[in-house]
């Protein structure tokens, strides 16, 4: 069974791979963050036209399920390598976001 990586050492791969082929110079907060956006549409646009129940079965299609893994590994990597040119902690951002949201609001 493959070993789920750990973020830390994906961060280290995707900086390693850029660095190889001197793409670090094109790795601006905007060139990646732009990026970022453009992958998240290519996201949505598998889903633009599915009924809500279709899009609930998306991962049941085999080649539609494969372009949602490329699409949500495309997000992930541009957003990892933003996180990494400005120095923000994906993981402790998003745990202050969650403890923020759970005093702004409590369960009633
Ligand atoms: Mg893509």
């Amino acid at each position: 069974m493959t070993e789920t990586p750990d973020l830390a050492g994906l961060q280290r791969r995707l900086a390693d791979f850029a660095a190889a082929r001197d793409w670090g110079q094109y790795h601006t907060p905007k060139n990646l963050v732009t990026a970022l956006g453009v992958e998240a549409a290519e996201l949505a646009e598998i889903f633009q036209w599915l009924t809500p129940e279709q899009s609930a079965r998306v991962m049941d299609d085999e080649g539609a399920a494969h372009r949602v893994r490329d699409e949500v590994a495309d997000v992930l990597a541009y957003l990892l390598q933003f996180c990494a040119v400005l120095g923000v902690d994906p993981l402790a951002a998003l745990s202050d976001k969650i403890d923020r949201n759970e005093g702004r609001f409590p369960v009633t």
